[in-house]
């Protein structure tokens, strides 16, 4: 099977690593010369609205995926006209713009924080009065990885916030005081069969992730089959093939989504030694048509990110429970250039063995 991927980023190169042993060739349309995916397999340079070259990827390609959720959607239905292209390109459209996602969850009847819409100024005094403070004003678009966003505590911060962020699309929402957060990856077959990993538990330092642990500890069954639940209701309503993630802020009982990716998602990185089925092969064998492989887990595992700074492999394999993965990048200030997971046999021994990995992978705040 001919797989063509729209971005080449880390995730491309390992959706084209898991499906290397599958006998896929796959080709990724990436406008950055030697991106971390170019080493692993063929590369069409050039970029993502370039219809040229998303031509010359329809050509190469029988399915076509994406690693990227700022997916131009024009081309992603474009190529839908030519080749089949899943996730469906409707699910970017959601994902893309913060107040049509939350909007989508309310929908489906899934909680999320207090939101509101702010494009003037008078939106902006109207929405503190109704959301409150603390608050957080975000992009509506092109906002990842805490990008975009500013945290208001006070009416100073108010004014500082429109001043950096006011003139566009934004949404104002309620600031949560979550006891932690949590991510749930699923999939979706061709033929509508839904699969979900354990619930994950992140920690994020500057909005990155810094540290997923899977499956979480203390989730209870009711929780999980909640979080489930919620994702088969988004799976449904977008006929969704391919690898979803969504993240949740969990407060008390209540589980609020935050945001969804329609993609491989950094909090699932450690299912590739961590679960039966990766989530990269197993986003594969949902897009290709294929059946679903087990999502259950293997022990349990711990994730760090390694951003920024590239690490010493040889210090970093003295753990002897150590997997790790470079992306082939180089080191820049806030950029993800490799992760480490680390497996052992059950919880009990994870939770012993946490302090020393936290200290030996802590990141400190930028
Ligand atoms: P996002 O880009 O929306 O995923 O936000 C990045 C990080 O900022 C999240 O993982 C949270 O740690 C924090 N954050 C975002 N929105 C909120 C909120 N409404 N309340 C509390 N923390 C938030």
């Amino acid at each position: 099977m001919k797989l063509g991927i729209l971005g080449g980023g880390q995730l491309g190169r390992m959706l084209a690593l898991a499906g290397y042993p599958l006998g896929l060739t796959t080709t990724v349309l990436e406008p950055s010369a030697g991106c971390s995916a170019a080493a692993v397999c063929s590369h069409i340079h050039g970029e993502l609205e370039d219809y040229q070259a998303l031509y010359e990827l329809a050509k190469v390609s029988e399915i076509v995926t994406f690693e990227f959720e700022n997916v131009p959607v024009q081309s992603a239905q474009w190529l839908a006209e030519r080749v089949p292209v899943f996730p469906p390109p409707r699910a970017l459209e959601v994902s893309q713009e913060r107040l049509a996602e939350k909007e989508f969850f309310s929908s489906l009847g899934i909680p999320t924080p207090p939101f509101a819409a702010v494009e003037t100024a008078t939106d902006f005094r109207t929405a503190l009065r109704e959301i409150g403070l603390p608050s957080v004003l975000k992009t509506r678009r092109f906002g990842y990885d805490g990008k975009g966003q500013a945290v208001i505590r006070t009416p100073q911060d108010a004014e500082v916030a429109w001043q950096r962020l006011g003139g566009r699309p934004l949404i104002l929402e309620g600031f949560v005081p979550f006891d932690r957060e949590l991510s749930l990856i699923a999939v979706r077959s061709r033929d509508g069969q839904i699969a979900c990993y354990p619930l994950i538990e992140n920690t994020h330092i500057d909005g990155i992730l810094h540290r997923s642990i899977a499956p979480a500890g203390d989730t209870g069954e009711e929780l999980t089959e909640r979080a489930m639940d919620f994702a088969a209701r988004i799976l449904t309503e977008l006929d969704y093939v391919g690898v979803l993630c969504i993240e949740f802020f969990q407060e008390g009982p209540r589980l609020l989504a935050n945001e969804m990716a329609p993609r491989v998602h950094n909090s699932g990185h450690w299912t590739i030694e961590g679960a039966f089925t990766s989530q990269f092969e197993n986003h594969l064998r949902a897009v290709c048509g294929w059946p679903l492989g087990r999502t259950d887990t293997i022990g349990c595992s711990v994730m760090y990110n390694f951003i920024g700074d590239l690490p010493d492999p040889s210090v970093v394999l003295a753990h002897r429970e150590a997997h790790l993965h470079l992306y082939g990048k180089s080191a820049r200030p806030g950029r993800k250039v490799g992760h480490v997971t680390l497996q052992v046999g059950d919880r009990d021994e994870l939770v012993a063995r946490l302090p020393e990995w936290d200290r030996s992978f802590q990141r400190l705040p930028l």
